[in-house]
Formats: C-alpha cells, structure tokens, sequence
C-alpha cells in the first residue's frame, strides 16, 4: 500500500500539469526525469531520505516542495533543502502555491488557518501509480481527533471537531478505485458509529474487503460489529499503547482502556473474523522493563499474532517533544531511527541499551514462528475466519503463492514449514478461507522485515546507543544532559 497523498495532491493539481508520480517503496526515481517542480511528502521515517531527494531536484533545476507531517513541523529544516513548505492540510494551499510557482513568486510557507471542508473530495489519481506493484490502496473519510495523546500529532494537525464525507462521495471513490482491497487510513473509523453504520450499509453491495483503525469499543456495538463484518472487514489496527493505566494517564490517553473488558471485546472481534493489529509502546515515565513481558503474555493469552511493539519517541510538534525537549531528554538522531524501533530519549527507570536489547528480545519472541503458530492454533481452529475476501487479480495470485512457498516450505526453519502445514491442513478442512491463510503467513513476513533488518544492524546499533547511554533519567539531577 502506498500513501495517499500523492495520488491525492495530484487530484488537486490543474489539469495543464503533466504529472508523475513516484513513491520507493514499489520502484527507483528514473534518474532521467526532468520536472519544473517536485511535491515530496514526509514523515518521520522518510524525512531524511525526502531531504536527500529535495537537494537532488533542486541541483537539477527544479522547485522542491515539501507537506507531510515531518516537513510541517521541521519546517525550517526543510527549507534548507527545499523552496516551500506546504503547512497542515493541502487542499487550496497547493494550488495557491503552484499558482505563485507560474508567477515566480513562491513563498515559502504556505499554512492554512481554517480547516478545509471536507464534505467532499476529489478522488485521488490511482491512474499514475504502478499499480501492479500495489495490493492495496488507502481511503480517507474523517478528518480529525476529540482526544489529545501527548504523543501524537492528529488533533494538532487536524483539530479536535470531526468532520466527514459525504457517504455517496466515498462511495463513489470506492467504485472508482482501482482493486478490491482497502485501508481506511482514518484514525478512529468508528468514532461516529451512527455515520460509519450509514457508512457500512452503503458498502455492502460493493463487495470489497478493507482494514481500518479504531477502538475497541466496536465490540460494545453488536449491530456494528456484524455491519463492519458484513461490509468485508478483515483487520482493525487497535492502539491499546500501553497495558500501565499510570502510563496511559501520563500521556493522556482517555480512551480505549479498561483492562477487564479487553478480553470480552477481543474474543467479539475475533468471532466475528477480524483481525485485531495491537500497537503499544513502552518508554514512559512510568514504565519499567517488566512492560515487555506483560504485553508478551497478553499477546499470548489473548491470541493476537499481529503486536505493533514500539519504544517511545517523541515526534516533532508533540507534547511529547516539547516535554522531552524541555528536560534536555532529546538524543540527537537520524529521524528514520526516531520511528519506535529505537531509543531517542534520555528514558526514566531504564538505561537506553537495558531497553534495546528487551524490546530486541521481546520482538524475537512475540515473531518467533513457534510462538505465531500456537496463536494461529487457537485463533483459527474454531472456524471464526472462513468468510473469504475479494478476489485479487490472477498475476498476483501467483507472485503471493510463489513468495509463500519460497518463504515457507523452501525455508530452514522447521518452524516455519510446520505453520505452513498447519495452514494448509485449515484450508483443506475449510476452517479457514484461503485468502485469510495465505494472507496470515504473507502478513506475518512483512511483520519480521523490521526484525530481520535490526539483526542485520544490531552490532551497528547497539554500538551507537552504548556510545550515547546515560543510563536512565533521574528528575532534578543536573548534569545529565544527552549528547547532540
Ligand atoms: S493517539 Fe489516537 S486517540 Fe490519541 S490523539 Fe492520536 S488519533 Fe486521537
């Protein structure tokens, strides 16, 4: 899946433009091209690499412009790589500054100071992706977050006050869109369960099958859990961030919480065929190391093989930051490594190696095949998942068989071929539909790509965090200031 917004800014782009979109993650910059002017879009984990690229066009000639969320709070970084940057939402803000750039008055900064209204929006420009390298496509239809955890950036960015699409404009899109998968890259989906019912009816007919993010309190709503299962939901991308009600609160976070009922609403998702992706993060204040081992054993106990683990970052433009910032807690890092799957902060009750190396340990365990295969055990075996996805064009269907066969059954690991086996033996029993298997064991693959990189990188890594270690943060001791 590639970001949305490329394909969106080119919708927003007149017509008189001849436009190229390229994205690595599915393909190299041809060295050929030429352009009069560039759009990068940025965050965290490609905010170096969107630099690099800015200072290669503007050494061609060309005008670079920046968005995203990493540019729009770094903006001043960006500009020494850059001649604009496009501030919070694009929509009217682009087509000023491609208008100044045909006058030769580029500013800049080009920052909204209204939300734009968000009824309705233009589809976005699939036609000018490579599409086969492309399983699955991103939609948005909110905009907007009630809460304010400290460590994110939504509601600064987007504001407090949701607002929605219209239904038939969604609709619309997803008529348009150019495969059957998607992801609902909004960041509660099912905030406003009265609209997302609307929402859910509206798409049955259309036969497609998606993902999205939200809260666990889906379960609460039996008539919306079986829309959502009915409308072709496959997986929920829940952010539990941390099993520490204490952490929760020092980082502001309301919602989505409540030990006791986790295990209710888990099982409900479960039942009814849908995945649950759980993200938590340890590193705060007040955490310890033995977090790791409780969100293993929830892990276990509960039956989620997909565990997004992060360490604590602090994002440029967080409270987070500004907190970390102000006690001198900020280690001076390459930003791809401050994305949660490496130490940046001057972190209380742990030293930043004692740190790494948990998380390394834990991550080894939570992906280790024999551990995947005894959730996959309990998950798969009564059945829950046998509801079958869309179909997927066949050309794909034989690079995905190819890679599963490569990765499992060619594979050293006995580990890894008794999951395949276990797999196929659901498959042929039909307690399990073949997509899901497949899709399963595909999933858990990209799922160890960033473990396999960090044991690629551990000497390198952990030699640079002993080099910068301060052992943990004591408040009010002086002289613990990280080096920069
Ligand atoms: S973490 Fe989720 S709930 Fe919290 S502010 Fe961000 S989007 Fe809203």
């Amino acid at each position: 899946m590639i970001p949305l917004a490329l394909p969106t800014i080119a919708a927003l782009t007149p017509g008189h433009y001849d436009i190229s979109i390229f994205d690595e993650e599915i393909g190299e910059l041809p060295g050929h091209a030429r352009p009069d002017i560039v759009g990068i879009t940025t965050i965290d984990a490609t905010g170096r690499r969107a630099f690099e690229i800015g200072d290669r066009y503007r050494a061609l000639g060309a005008k670079v412009v920046y968005g995203g969320p990493f540019a729009s709070y770094t903006r001043e970084e960006a500009l020494k790589h850059g001649d604009s940057v496009v501030v919070g939402e694009a929509e009217g803000k682009w087509e000023e500054c491609l208008a100044d750039f045909e006058n030769g008055c580029l500013k800049p900064v080009y920052e909204t100071q209204t939300y734009v209204d968000y009824k309705s929006q233009k589809p976005p420009r699939w036609d000018l992706v490579d599409m086969n390298r492309v399983f699955q496509v991103a939609i948005q239809v909110s905009r907007g977050c009630p809460f304010d955890c400290d460590f994110c950036l939504v509601s600064k960015t987007f504001g407090r006050k949701m607002r929605y699409r219209d239904v038939e404009n969604v609709v619309e899109e997803l008529k348009a869109a150019p495969v059957k998968y998607l992801f609902f890259v909004d960041d509660n989906l099912t905030i406003n369960k009265k609209y997302v019912k609307e929402l859910m009816r509206a798409i049955i007919p259309l036969k497609i099958s998606w993902g999205c993010m939200c809260s666990l309190d889906v379960a609460t709503d039996d008539e919306l859990l079986t829309l959502m299962a009915d409308a072709g939901c496959f997986n929920i991308l829940v952010g539990f961030e941390s099993l520490n009600p204490e952490s929760l609160d020092e980082s502001h976070k309301h919602h989505n919480r409540g030990g006791s009922i986790y295990a209710e609403a888990i099982r409900k998702i479960h039942a009814a065929g849908i995945h649950i992706s759980a993200s938590f993060v340890v590193g705060f204040d007040n955490d310890t190391l033995d977090e790791f081992d409780r969100i293993f054993n929830f892990s276990m106990e509960h039956n989620l093989p997909y565990v997004n683990l992060h360490l604590l970052n602090a994002a440029p433009g967080t409270e987070t930051h500004r907190k970390f910032q102000q006690e001198g807690r900020l280690f001076n890092c390459e930003p791809e490594l401050g994305v949660g799957h490496f130490p940046t902060l001057h972190y209380m009750n742990m030293s930043q190696i004692d740190l790494f190396d948990k998380y390394m340990e834990t991550i080894s365990r939570l992906y280790s095949f024999k551990t995947i295969r005894a959730k996959a055990e309990a998950l798969f075996s009564n059945g829950a998942f046998t509801r079958a996805g869309s179909d997927i064009p066949a050309s794909l269907k034989v690079r995905l068989s190819w890679i599963t066969f490569k990765e499992f059954v060619l594979s050293t690991d006995p580990e890894r071929r008794k999951l395949f086996w276990f797999i196929i033996g659901l498959i042929r029993t039909d307690r399990i539909a073949i997509d899901k298997g497949l899709g399963f064991m595909l999933s858990i693959l990209g799922y160890t790509r960033h473990i396999r990189s960090h044991h690629r990188n551990m000497k390198e890594f952990r030699q640079m965090i002993l080099d910068q270690d301060k052992g943990p943060w004591i408040k009010n001791e002086p002289n613990q200031q990280p080096p920069v």
